[in-house]
């Protein structure tokens, strides 16, 4: 059943068993894992793509939640951006009033902060709420739902805007979350939210975007929809050429303020292009599979000509992708990332080693298979002098492919 409408759930896309993404695992933890079965389907009345089964969130979200917004140059630079843009076009009022729901190490907060404009973040990991609270960002530690918004209307008054990037999508019972909004956003405030695009994951592959923490793949037709049934309307669209590709969706209280164009003509494209449509999605399913055979046959060649391999970036995503294809250390023998936190552990599942990004020079691989993607313009110049030694990355997103 729909987790929006409670319409029918047509399934398409079986992921098998998968552990919790950000799990990282010390190496004699490996026998108390958590796996559950990852299976994807669309709702055939709201076309809301979806996960069939939950991860209860405390198993996700917790105090030692590993992932750091600031973590990517870029992420940073996106995240100053977003807040002038909040600023600037959507700060009504002499004293405006600025909700983050998923606000972690206050990135996006501190800009908005630094503007001298009233804020709050919403986040339940005690660890990256600290962070944020170290860098002065006002954070109440909880799970944004129905009653935390009515509270902080009352502690703090009506918000002008609320804000979330890739947090919405992590979130199975937006419902509550929607009565949270409507109680605690002003009548002319805005709901703005930021998550990747089913649109890019079908045109790119990225299937390792469906992960536990994203629950569901938003299009504009589908939020258009969730919106409407929350009293909310959609009305503006943006696509981002963050993390594999995004939309910014922009929400209003219906009949508030007139749709944009952007509105009509994203929707009119995904209409065209059948994305929600089944044949669609079965289409993505079949490519998904062929991607992951195309990998797996590219690491085997590559051990067996003698090549040293190493992953670059233990992101969450790569746990769909290393646990679907069947990814281990026989084929990539450790990946290096960035995070202390993940350092010294074990990937989720697959078990390969997480290794300091310090000690990749030393290690001296011939081959790196970048799970971060997403970010591969930053880390592929970080890295120059990889390539230069006549390195080569290999990468998965859109096809399987050497650089
Ligand atoms: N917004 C940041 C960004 O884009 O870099 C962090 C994104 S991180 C992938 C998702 C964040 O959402 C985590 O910090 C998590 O703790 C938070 N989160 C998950 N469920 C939440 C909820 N119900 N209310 C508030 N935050 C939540």
């Amino acid at each position: 059943m729909c987790r929006i409408c409670g319409g029918v759930v047509n399934e398409f896309l079986d992921l098998g068993r998968q552990p919790l993404s950000d799990a990282f695992v010390e190496p004699d933890e490996t026998a108390d894992e958590f796996y559950y079965h990852l299976r994807v389907g669309v709702c055939e009345s709201c076309s809301m793509v979806q996960q069939l089964a939950e991860v209860p969130r405390e198993r996700m979200f917790h105090d030692s939640y590993p992932y750091v917004s600031s973590g990517s140059v870029r992420m940073r630079e996106h995240f100053t951006r977003t807040a002038h843009d909040l600023l600037e076009c959507e700060s009504t009022g002499s004293d405006p009033f600025i909700v983050e729901i998923g606000s972690n190490d206050g990135t996006m907060l501190a800009a908005v902060r630094a503007a001298g404009v009233r804020h709050l973040g919403v986040e339940p990991c005690g660890g990256v709420a600290d962070v944020a609270r170290a860098a002065g960002v006002r954070v109440r530690s909880a799970f944004f739902e129905e009653a935390v918004g009515a509270e902080i209307a009352a502690q703090d008054g009506p918000a002008n805007v609320v804000f979330a990037a890739n947090t919405i999508c992590h979130i199975p019972y937006l419902d509550s979350i929607f009565r949270g909004i409507d109680a605690l956003l002003a009548p002319d405030g805005v709901f703005v939210f930021e998550d990747p695009y089913l649109g890019d994951v079908i045109e790119k592959n990225s299937f390792d975007q469906i992960y536990d923490e994203h629950f569901y793949v938003f299009s504009a037709r589908s939020v258009q929809a969730m919106a409407r049934r929350f009293g909310f309307e959609l009305v503006d669209v943006r696509r981002l050429p963050v993390h594999g590709g995004e939309v910014r969706y922009t929400l209003a209280r219906a009949g508030a303020r007139t749709p944009s164009a952007a509105v009509a003509a994203l929707v009119a494209s995904e209409d065209a292009r059948g994305l929600a449509e089944l044949s669609t999605l079965h289409a993505f399913a079949a490519e998904v599979d062929r991607i992951s055979r195309d990998l797996v046959g590219q690491l085997e060649k590559l051990r067996d000509s003698g090549l040293r391999v190493a992953g670059y970036g233990a992101t969450a995503k790569s746990a769909t992708v290393t646990n679907y294809a069947g990814i281990g250390p026989d084929l990539v023998p450790c990946v290096f990332d960035t995070t202390p936190a993940k350092q010294g552990r074990l990937m989720p599942g697959s078990h390969i080693p997480v290794r300091p990004a310090e000690e990749f020079a030393e290690y001296g691989a011939d081959r790196l298979l970048l799970f971060a993607w997403n970010h591969a313009e930053e880390i592929i110049a970080k890295e120059k002098d990889f390539a230069r030694g006549g390195g080569r990355w290999l990468l998965y997103v859109p096809e399987v492919r050497l650089l």
